[in-house]
């Protein structure tokens, strides 16, 4: 069964054989997870006014 390594396209075996599946490559593999890493870093922050209205409220 071959696949489309996700991060290049290149076309790679997805088996045991290979420790990356299903990406092509380590290079591959590790450049995807750092980008997850980054999204992380952009969800977005809550405001600290919202935990003052809060306790305005309640
Ligand atoms: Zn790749």
């Amino acid at each position: 069964m071959r696949v489309r390594c996700p991060r290049c396209q290149t076309w790679t075996d997805f088996s045991p054989v290979n420790r990356w599946r299903p990406f092509c490559s380590d290079r591959c593999r590790t450049a995807d997870l750092g980008a997850w890493g980054r999204e992380d870093f952009r969800l977005p922050a809550r405001p600290p006014q919202d935990e003052d209205a809060d306790d305005l409220l309640g």
